[in-house]
């Protein structure tokens, strides 16, 4: 088959978040399966996109109101990622470092997709199906099947893939004029609560729509900021399936970026191997159970409650653990965290800022994950965590309810219901007691990381979903 990944993210060539884990892998696995896959990204100002060679394959036009800016399909091509990568280069809108949070986002990721579809609609040939990730492509079924100018893909099945329902890509109708003409009795399609919204077009409008996870799939039904009776309408069409991990980028056995590389084999030591290493750049006590956060500081991950918790923790731990801290986003809560370094030094820290190298130490280091979530669609890190040997902490919601399972049932982590502080100050005192069981400690960590959330497996419920899109497209 040939599929068409079309994304906001990929790692390594941009990535924010899990969005960029998955595109980066998804396609890999997937072309390691025989299919001729391509992902297509914005050419963002990265430092991959700087370093490495693209040749021009497309030139055209995109028009968005009375702009038309030229754009190019830029095919890297060394082909070092295991997959086709193009990116679409429109100089005034995306050669930005960032990949979000600017104000003309909505105009950046229309014209992206806009141009994709230019591109495809100029190809021979069509794929056999289009995976769409997340609002930034969200509008793409919608043109596909309705505006006349991309008519050609209109028999093409498409799925979107929801990695987190809360961004939508939502904008007023005063807008509508940047879309290429279509017949406006489709305005429905497009349509949520009076205003276009991006990621509830794709649900309407796409062949299948997939989430990261089967749990989020049942609580998108009911919590789903504004979106629960469209994903219950639409649920026939549904599928969840839980996100991979790349064995090739999170190994410990392998990974470049750790202090030690060790296996289920050599654990204990390789592990204190690392948490030396990390302990020693942060200034914090080896001999104490390490419990770590990484992550977007938003509330969506709990974050908001970190400031609290390592002040309660601590007072009733009275230097008996030490905590680390690697994120970035909301300032008030960068803050918080910030500010409460020298109250409690030696036995916490904050790295404020995104950087992969530490995120892969902290897994390698740490004894405890945290992961105190409202909302985890999948969540990638308790994986990463339980792959080092790290004991996931997480509240019950999303993909961490399918990938965690409470010690005390025999599982692999510790489990908590409610985002709170107190519920997770519970959970550390447990994990405080259970540290000192080293024995079973070390096996819980050894179920973990004999877990296989590969890919190779993941990568076959896709192509069934595929399959049966397109065989439902062609009856
Ligand atoms: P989300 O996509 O909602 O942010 P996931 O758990 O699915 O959450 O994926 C998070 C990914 O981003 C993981 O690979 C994690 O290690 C990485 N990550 C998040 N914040 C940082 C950071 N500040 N520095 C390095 N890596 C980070």
């Amino acid at each position: 088959m040939e599929i068409i990944h079309i994304a906001a993210e990929c790692y390594p060539v941009a990535k924010v978040g899990g969005l960029g884990d998955v595109v980066g892998a998804l396609p890999k696995y997937q072309k390691g399966d025989g299919h001729l896959v391509k992902v297509i990204i914005p050419g963002y100002d990265t430092k991959f996109i700087n370093d490495n060679k693209f040749d021009c394959v497309y030139n055209g036009f995109v028009k968005l109101a009375n702009f038309n800016f030229p754009f190019s399909i830029l095919k890297e091509s060394p082909g070092q990622l295991g997959f086709e990568l193009y990116l679409v280069a429109i100089p005034d809108l995306f050669d930005r470092k960032e990949v979000y949070g600017y104000e003309d986002d909505i105009e950046r990721f229309l014209s992206f997709q806009m141009a994709t579809l230019d591109w495809l609609t100029s190809r021979e040939e069509l794929p056999d199906v289009i995976n769409c990730h997340d609002h930034h492509t969200g509008l793409i079924p919608f043109m596909m099947y309705n505006v006349p100018k991309y008519s050609k893909l209109s028999s093409v099945p498409t799925v979107i893939t929801i990695h987190n329902s809360i961004y939508q890509g939502q904008f007023g109708f005063d807008k509508l004029y940047y879309l290429q003409e279509f017949d406006l009795s489709k305005i429905p399609l497009i349509e949520w609560d009076n205003r276009i919204n991006s990621l509830a077009s794709a649900i309407k409008c796409a062949s299948a729509v997939s989430t990261v996870s089967p749990n989020y799939l049942n609580e998108i039904n009911y919590s789903a900021y504004g979106l629960e009776s469209l994903f219950k309408q639409e649920r026939q069409k549904s599928k969840g399936i839980l996100n991979g991990i790349d064995f090739e980028v999170w190994n410990p056995a392998t990974d470049k970026m750790i202090a030690k590389n060790y296996s289920v084999k050599n654990l204990v030591k390789g592990k204190q191997e690392n948490k030396k290493a990390l302990c020693a750049e942060f200034n914090l006590d080896e001999t104490k159970p390490l419990f770590s956060f990484i992550g977007r500081l938003l509330e969506e991950k709990g974050a908001d409650l970190l400031p609290e918790v390592v002040g309660q923790a601590l007072l009733e731990n009275p230097k008996g653990i030490n905590i680390l801290i690697l994120g970035s986003g909301k300032t008030s809560i960068e803050n918080e965290l910030s500010e409460i370094v020298e109250s409690f030094a030696g036995n916490y820290n904050v790295f404020i800022g995104y950087n992969e190298a530490l995120a892969h130490l902290i897994y390698a280091g740490s004894d405890f994950l945290l992961m105190p979530s409202r909302v985890e669609p999948c969540g990638l890190n308790q994986m990463y965590a339980l792959r080092y040997g790290t004991i996931p902490i997480v509240r019950r919601t999303g993909g961490l309810k399918d990938t965690v399972v409470d010690f005390g049932d025999g599982g692999n982590g510790i489990c908590h219901e409610q985002a709170s502080v107190i519920d997770l100050c519970d959970s550390i005192g447990r994990a405080v007691l259970l540290f000192k069981d080293t024995k079973n400690t070390t096996k819980i960590r050894k179920l973990g990381m004999c877990i296989d959330h590969s890919w190779e497996n993941v990568c076959l419920e896709y192509i069934k979903l595929y399959k049966l899109i397109k065989a439902k497209n062609e009856s």
